[in-house]
């Protein structure tokens, strides 16, 4: 049978005494609740070990994105000033509104303009497609044409995504045709 210590007298009693044979006192029962695995501890470490890697890795995802976010925008605006020194470093530029002027700007040698919106369509579907031959025949069918980067466009239909321009300076100058809005830079 196992024992307790009376904490009067110090001596060991029956666990189950509930007045200590010693020195007369009443003893609290001891309900003991025997863990029946003396290593749970550490068996909950183990079992949420694999969690708190999956908390330590999501912290240092976001503290990594953190940290990289300003490094790109610093390119961005690092790019920006050297194509217009007077833009603001702090916002993006807009792109410019139906009867203004801005500069083409693609990050090509040449930026694709495309005569019809459906050419335009027929474009990107091209171009996430990685179609070579299809933007090749595009340009053949001369559905797309090509105006020189930095080139002055007037903006004649300004849409949500892309904007149809007309090119006021460099090889296509006169023609019009849709680009994506942000290929148009303001002044
Ligand atoms: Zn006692």
């Amino acid at each position: 049978m196992s024992e307790k210590t009376c904490k009067y007298c110090a001596m060991q009693i029956p666990e189950k005494a509930s007045v200590c044979p010693y020195c007369r006192k009443k003893v609290p029962l001891q309900i003991t609740i025997k863990t029946s695995n003396p290593e749970r501890p550490m068996d909950i470490l183990k079992d949420y070990s694999g969690l708190l890697i999956v908390i330590f890795l999501c912290l240092f995802a976001l503290f990594y994105f953190q940290l990289r976010e300003p490094e790109s925008k610093n390119i961005e605006s690092q790019e920006e000033n050297t194509s217009s020194a007077s833009t603001p470093t702090s916002h993006r530029p807009k792109t410019p509104s139906t009867g203004e002027s801005g500069i083409l700007h693609c990050g090509m040698e040449y930026v694709p303009m495309a005569v019809t919106e459906e050419a335009f369509k027929a474009w990107i579907r091209a171009d996430v497609a990685g179609d070579r031959q299809g933007k090749v025949a595009l340009f053949e069918s001369r559905q797309i044409f090509f105006a020189n980067e930095n080139a002055r466009a007037l903006v004649i239909e300004r849409g949500v995504l892309k904007s149809r321009v007309r090119i006021q300076s460099g090889m296509a100058e006169g023609s019009a045709g849709w680009v994506p809005n942000e290929w148009i830079q303001p002044l």
